[in-house]
């Protein structure tokens, strides 16, 4: 979300392209801006009869230069140019510019190569001192106000939660935020911090670790442990592992987020060109498609809508390509977790269901869930089979939002008897055409309905078949 999708008219046409979760993002707009946004987005989708879900997305420690004097310069290859931690931040020019993170002389050194504005800019470090840190350009260019430096291989020890972080937080919380992201994750205390921060806030969210720093590779198992999501954050990361690195990370990221029963994120640059042009590149229909492929559940447009253009034909776009991506072999099958054992009942239900719809023409799934928990073990096996999840709770039909293949139906408990449930969920599915008469359906709950990880059955089903409740108290 930004400017670009402010305008209501664009905010409908994003809801019927087919936006899923919406990103609200901390490193840009004041706290009330974000609250607007998010309330006219969740006013619009509930009078479109859809469900998304938010992400809130924190700032970070993102290490920026401060402003120039006529806010850019030319820097010249090979001319000297100066970090200054205690240079007037409005100030900079061609030799000079002021930086705000007062460690930064202590987080590089000599032959060091940093990296501005996501790599356009390259500075070799030549000499340091306790307040200025001497560079030559290795490539020059225009180089405009508070643009962003990394450290190539990473290494600045900044943490990854700022005093803006934290405030940010309690509007997270505030505005019920689904998920919450953390930006610049160098450890799982850092995920586990900010869940920490967000549970005292009285928030619900589910935790998103940003993997944007070269020392988060070394941490990764624990990271995706602590977290609920990951988000594989090829702008920052790229600019301090490489762009020739990134594909093969990107895959392996995938890989051990579903191993783990993690949800995943594929971000950044994915439609770069429709900022400005009404239809993606090829190499972008491809970049979208592959990561479908790798098995992502999300694919994330930044400033394609933000700030660009055509913010309904960039989702739109996705949205086909995704689609068309879902039917390819790779996607439909599975071989999850072939060799691992269940610790729970009802994950044990999970792996069952998905086994035998896979095996079985089965159209769909409907899975009577408090959490959501056993859709999102669910959507770890590749199917092609749509994972409804059943429930009367909104903040999990907000959650589930982002899991791939599950799709959040309203749905109250009218009764506890068995086998009005089961008729009334695939009434459900009739309703809004997921099934005909004669489909398949695999129902899954728990004996003691409404009860938090109490799913223990699963179901087989034929639409149309569920025959007349005769009596109620011995039906399952
Ligand atoms: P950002 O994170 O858009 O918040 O910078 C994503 C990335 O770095 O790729
Ligand atoms: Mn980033």
């Amino acid at each position: 979300m930004g400017p670009s999708t402010d305008d209501p008219k664009m905010l409908d046409k994003v809801i019927e392209a087919g936006v899923d979760v919406v990103r609200i993002n901390f490193s840009h707009a004041n706290e009330q801006e974000h609250i607007d946004r998010v309330e006219r987005i969740r006013n619009r989708t509930r009078a479109h009869g859809r469900q998304v879900g938010v992400l809130a997305d924190l700032q970070g420690p993102k290490i920026r230069i401060e402003r120039f004097t006529g806010g850019k310069v030319v820097l010249e290859e090979g001319e000297n140019f100066v970090l200054d931690i205690n240079y007037d931040i409005k100030c900079g020019n061609k030799e000079r510019v002021g930086v705000s993170y007062k460690q930064l002389p202590q987080d590089v050194k000599r032959g060091d190569t940093l990296l501005l504005d996501d790599g356009r800019i390259v500075l070799w470090v030549n000499e340091v001192n306790t307040t200025e840190v001497n560079c030559r350009v290795v490539i020059g260019g225009e180089l405009s106000d508070r643009k962003g430096i990394n450290r190539q291989g990473g290494g600045l020890t900044a943490p990854a939660l700022t005093d803006k972080d934290r405030a940010d937080i309690i509007t997270a919380a505030k505005m019920q935020a689904d998920y919450v992201a953390v930006s610049f994750v160098r450890n799982a205390a850092d995920v586990n911090e900010a869940r920490q921060l967000l549970r005292e806030a009285g928030g619900h969210g589910g935790i998103i670790a940003k993997i944007e720093r070269a020392e988060a590779l070394n941490n990764i198992e624990a990271i995706i442990e602590a977290a609920d999501v990951i988000m594989i954050a090829r702008g920052d990361l790229g600019v301090e592992i490489g762009d020739a690195a990134l594909p093969p990370v990107q895959k392996r990221l995938i890989r051990a987020a579903r191993t783990l029963n993690r949800v995943v994120i594929t971000a950044t640059q994915m439609m770069e060109s429709m900022i400005l042009n009404q239809l993606p590149t090829r190499a972008e229909v491809f970049d979208v498609a592959n990561a479908v492929l790798d098995g992502t559940d999300a694919v994330m447009l930044s400033a394609e809508t933000a700030t660009g253009k055509y913010p309904d034909k960039a989702i739109a776009a996705m949205d086909r390509i995704c689609r068309e991506a879902e039917k390819q072999r790779e996607v439909t099958h599975s071989d999850h977790r072939i060799d691992s054992t269940f610790k729970r009942i009802d994950e044990a239900i999970a792996m069952a269901t998905m086994y035998t719809a896979n095996h079985l023409h089965v159209k769909a799934i409907a899975a009577l869930t408090e959490s959501g928990s056993t859709t999102l073990w669910m959507s770890r096996i590749s199917s092609g089979i749509p994972i409804y999840a059943l429930t009367g709770h909104v903040e999990t039909r907000r959650k589930v939002t982002i899991y791939r293949g599950v799709y959040p139906i309203s749905f109250e408990l009218s009764t506890t008897n068995h086998a009005e449930v089961n008729r009334e969920a695939v009434d459900e599915l009739l309703r809004r055409g997921a099934v005909r008469e004669g489909d398949l359906v695999i129902i899954t709950k728990g004996d003691l309905m409404g009860v938090l990880g109490g799913t223990n059955g699963m179901k087989i089903v034929r639409v149309g078949e569920l025959g007349p409740v005769l009596n109620p108290a011995n039906s399952q």
